[in-house]
Formats: structure tokens, C-alpha cells, sequence
């Protein structure tokens, strides 16, 4: 009986594998198909400043519209992307398409700060990193200045030499730098201050456990330390009115998340930032 059973279970188990590999190509199939028939897409989540008006920047968010399953999220596809080699692509797609729409947004006269980019670890070492961005920017049309690129601790950390020596050339020609995700993966606080970048963004998840003490003694140490070293503090995942008073009385100007907007599609972005721009 029981040998039959750990039969029967290694067979589930193979076949649990199978159908798990088959599942993956199937997703990557997919995904390549999916880089030339254009069905990504680019949604937009604003940040506000702690008053709820002004948007002082929007966030690139990748989005996958799929025919049958709908509008997948990036935890939906993007490790399956990275594991195949797709990641390059999709990323350069969003900062390309993130990057004419906030040139489209600055023509008509909109001032929604600066766009977000989330850009992946490996990228950022890349010897030709430099030169795909400055080419994004030139055949957009967008100013430097007005992009500013999202990467975790662990893309400056790993690969460290490479990936500074780029963000320091970008940000000679006037990019912004942000540290998304903080706190969550630091290993070196030393060799991070002294990473060229502008802005951290706290992760959500302490500003989901404020409740209790020991997640607000991160946010006042982070902001202590951003502060002493001129980083401008972005706080993410904020989903209630609480939430924003108490970052805002701990010394946090701005904020994004739920509460103030959720990520949407370009067309309701520019409703949205002319909705909360005194003279849009
Ligand atoms: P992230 O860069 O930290 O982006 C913030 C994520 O939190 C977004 O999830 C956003 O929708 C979500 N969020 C914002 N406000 C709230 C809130 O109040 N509550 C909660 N629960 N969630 C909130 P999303 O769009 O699913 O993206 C997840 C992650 O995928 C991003 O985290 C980023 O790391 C990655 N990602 C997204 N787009 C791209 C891309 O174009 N390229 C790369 N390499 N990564 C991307
Ligand atoms: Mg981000
Ligand atoms: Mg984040
Ligand atoms: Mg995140």
C-alpha cells in the first residue's frame, strides 16, 4: 500500500513537473509572440505631494493584455521573461513608450513632474546601458531631466563597479536616480550613500505595518539618513489617509499608492494630471 502510494506520488510528481515546464515554454512562446504583436502595454501610477494636489511624478508600470487571461501583472510574467531572456525587450519598450508619452503629456503643456522607469538588475551593468537610454531619449525627444530610473539596492550592489560607472554617466546628462524597494534588501548602507543616486522610495511594506513600532523605526531612520544626505523620500503603497499624515509628520513629502491613485491607462493619466494641475 504504501509503496503504491509513493508510486502514485512520484507519478504526480512527474507529471506535475511536465505539466509545470510545458506551462513555462508555453508562457514564453507566448511572451515572444507577444513583444511583436504589441501586447504590452504602459500603465501610469502618479505620486502626489503629501496635500493630495500636485503630482510631482508618474510611475511606468508594465502590463500584459492578454487575449484570453486579460491584463496580466508584472509578477505574472516577468520572472518567466528575465529566466528567457525577454527582460532587455519588455524594458526597453516601456522606457520607450513611457518616454513619448511624457514628451506627448510636456507638448500639451501638463507638469506631472518627472517619469519613473523601473529598470531590471542586469540592465544596469550592461556596457551598452548608456547608450540605449540616451538613444530612447534623443528619438523621443524627452529632456534628461525629466526621467529618472528605478533600480533596487541589489543592482547596485551586485556587478557594482559597471552599474555606477553607468548611472554616473546618465546622471551627468541630467537623469535622475531612485532607489526603489529601500530597506528591503540592503547589505551595505556604506557602499549604497555612496552610490550616485537622488531618491529613495520606501517600501511598502513598512508603510503597510505602521501599526507597529518597529516599522516606523525604519521609515525615521530612512528618513533621517535620506535627509543628512539630501535624497529626496518618496513613500510607496500608501492605501489610507493615516498613512500619509503620520509619513508626512515623520518629515515624507511625497507620496504614491492606492489611496491617492492606482495605476492607469495613458488616457485617464492625462485626466487625472490635468485634474491636478492648477493651471494644466
Ligand atoms: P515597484 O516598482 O515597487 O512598483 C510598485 C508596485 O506596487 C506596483 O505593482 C503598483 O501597482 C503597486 N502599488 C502601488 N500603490 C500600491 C498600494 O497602495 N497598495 C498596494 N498593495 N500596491 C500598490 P505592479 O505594477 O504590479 O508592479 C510590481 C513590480 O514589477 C514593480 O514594483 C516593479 O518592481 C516591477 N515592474 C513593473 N513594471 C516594470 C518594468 O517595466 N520593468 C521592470 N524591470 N520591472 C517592472
Ligand atoms: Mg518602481
Ligand atoms: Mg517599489
Ligand atoms: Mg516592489
Amino acid at each position: 500500500q504504501a509503496k503504491n502510494e509513493g508510486g502514485n506520488t512520484y507519478h504526480f510528481f512527474i507529471k506535475t513537473m511536465h505539466d509545470a515546464v510545458k506551462q513555462r515554454r508555453q508562457r514564453e512562446t507566448e511572451l515572444k509572440l507577444t513583444l511583436q504583436e504589441q501586447q504590452f502595454t504602459v500603465y501610469y501610477q502618479p505620486r502626489h505631494f503629501c496635500n493630495k494636489e500636485g503630482i510631482c511624478g508618474v510611475e511606468a508600470l508594465v502590463r500584459w493584455q492578454h487575449p484570453k487571461e486579460g491584463l496580466l501583472l508584472p509578477n505574472q510574467f516577468l520572472e518567466i521573461a528575465s529566466r528567457s531572456g525577454l527582460l532587455p525587450a519588455i524594458d526597453e519598450f516601456v522606457m520607450m513608450t513611457a518616454c513619448v508619452q511624457a514628451k506627448a503629456w510636456l507638448d500639451k503643456g501638463l507638469r506631472f513632474g518627472r517619469i519613473a522607469v523601473n529598470v531590471s538588475p542586469t540592465e544596469i551593468a550592461h556596457p551598452n546601458f548608456v547608450s540605449r537610454v540616451l538613444d530612447v531619449l534623443s528619438s523621443s525627444g524627452l529632456p534628461p531631466t525629466y526621467l529618472e530610473l528605478e533600480i533596487t539596492e541589489r543592482a547596485i550592489l551586485t556587478n557594482s563597479d559597471l552599474a555606477i560607472a553607468n548611472l554616473l554617466e546618465l546622471r551627468k546628462e541630467g537623469v535622475i536616480i531612485a532607489i526603489d524597494d529601500f530597506g528591503t534588501d540592503y547589505s551595505s548602507l556604506k557602499r549604497l550613500i555612496d552610490c550616485p543616486i537622488d531618491v529613495i522610495k520606501i517600501d511598502q511594506y513598512f508603510v503597510s505595518n505602521m501599526e507597529d513600532g518597529k516599522s516606523v523605526a525604519v521609515i525615521k531612520a530612512i528618513i533621517a539618513m535620506a535627509k543628512s544626505i539630501d535624497l529626496e523620500i518618496v513613500a510607496e503603497g500608501i492605501e489610507l489617509h493615516m498613512q500619509m499624515v503620520e509619513l508626512h509628520r515623520m518629515g515624507c513629502d511625497v507620496m504614491q499608492g492606492f489611496y491617492l491613485a492606482k495605476p492607469m491607462p495613458p488616457e485617464e493619466m492625462f485626466a487625472h494630471i490635468r485634474l491636478n494641475t492648477p493651471e494644466g
